[in-house]
């Protein structure tokens, strides 16, 4: 593990959970961006995500009140490790949001049993080059869940948020099906756009905060088995979802507004009109003015499947919270105070493996 590296970063005191302060700090955070690969449930989902995951834990514990005490920071930093990626540039983060499962072989089943456990093992079985060009989320989320773990040893809050809110970007990164896929943005089937048309449009315009009923967090007894689990999940929805853009595309087609292959993944951006969405964070049907014959063939049909994932992100996210507090020994959290107003979030290690 290498050094960490700061960033200072202004955030606010944390208000209670409330669906519409979510919505508040959504407005907030959803700046527009434009990014080569995956930005992953744009920010929207990964507010989202992390703002439900604090409802997950067992209520009656110091790490549910605390965190609650903070929701607003968690969901705040949610999207961190992309700003890392797309605006720090540092070196090494992109493969840390995802892994394209499928290159360890189909069906995913045969692809978590050909993928060894440790990371020099699968490098050694497949090249460097390749393991960390196919993606390293499972062990990223294993690693901050780690840190996370580390924090809780210690009392400095802005620690723990820091990591707890970095571990919620990366258990949500790996919900997100084409996260999991070698053919992450349709590319190789001729449905390029789908990426963000499923993620970050369909979810953005349809769904709200309190559309999100996440199951209680359990403990985990294997983080990166879990992880690995999570993301063959994933990669099994693929076929659904590019199967429900050709049908839309057909009835889009029929009605006489035929969709075109869309380009390459433009986060941040109606992939009909390449224009930036729509900043102002409220959910909306704006793009589906657009092509309303495509988007409600399309969302019929993975919008249950975009909120199944974003419920599971938030109680598997809830989980790893809690495993990570049990391992140091359920410390008691209540004492600590609020995060500062210039809180240190610690930038993603380099050398992270
Ligand atoms: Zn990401």
């Amino acid at each position: 593990m290498g050094p960490l590296l700061y960033k200072r970063v202004f955030t606010e005191k944390g208000p209670k959970i409330l669906n519409k302060t979510i919505a508040a700090v959504a407005a907030l955070f959803l700046a527009a961006g434009l990014t080569p690969r995956a930005s992953a449930w744009g920010k929207t989902g990964h507010i989202y995500a992390n703002s439900a995951a604090v409802g997950t834990l067992p209520p009656e514990t110091s790490l549910a009140k605390f965190f609650g005490a903070n929701q607003a920071f968690l969901a705040a930093h949610s999207s961190d490790p992309d700003a890392w990626r797309d605006k720090q540039h540092v070196p090494g983060e992109g493969p840390h949001h995802f892994i394209d499962l499928d290159a360890y072989g189909t069906p995913s089943d045969f692809a978590l049993l050909n993928l060894p456990v440790k990371r020099a093992d699968a490098d050694a079985k497949f090249g460097h080059d390749l393991v960390e060009s196919k993606g390293t989320v499972d062990w990223t989320i294993d690693l901050w869940t780690s840190r996370l773990a580390g924090a809780m040893k210690g009392s400095d809050p802005d620690l723990i948020l820091a990591d707890a809110a970095i571990l919620g970007h990366y258990v949500a990164d790996a919900h997100v099906p084409f996260h999991s896929a070698v053919n992450y943005d349709g590319q190789l089937s001729g449905q390029r756009g789908i990426h963000a048309r499923f993620e970050e449009e369909m979810v953005h315009s349809t769904i709200k905060p309190a559309d999100l009923t996440p199951d209680p967090a359990q403990p985990l007894t294997d983080v990166l088995a879990s992880a690995r689990a999570w993301s063959g999940q994933s990669l099994d929805l693929t076929p659904t979802i590019l199967q429900a853009d050709i049908e839309a595309r057909v009835q889009a087609t029929q009605a006489g507004k035929a969709v075109p292959d869309t380009g390459p993944l433009l986060t941040g951006f109606n992939t009909f009109t390449h224009k930036p969405l729509p900043k102002d964070g409220s959910p909306s049907s704006d793009y589906y003015q657009d092509n309303p014959v495509y988007w409600k063939t399309f969302s019929a049909i993975t919008r249950p499947i975009a909120l199944a994932r974003l419920n599971a992100s938030a109680s598997h996210l809830g989980s790893v919270w809690l495993t990570a507090w049990q391992r140091t020994g359920s410390p008691d959290l209540s004492k600590l105070r609020a995060p500062t107003a210039n809180v240190p979030i610690p930038v993603a290690d380099p050398d992270a493996k």
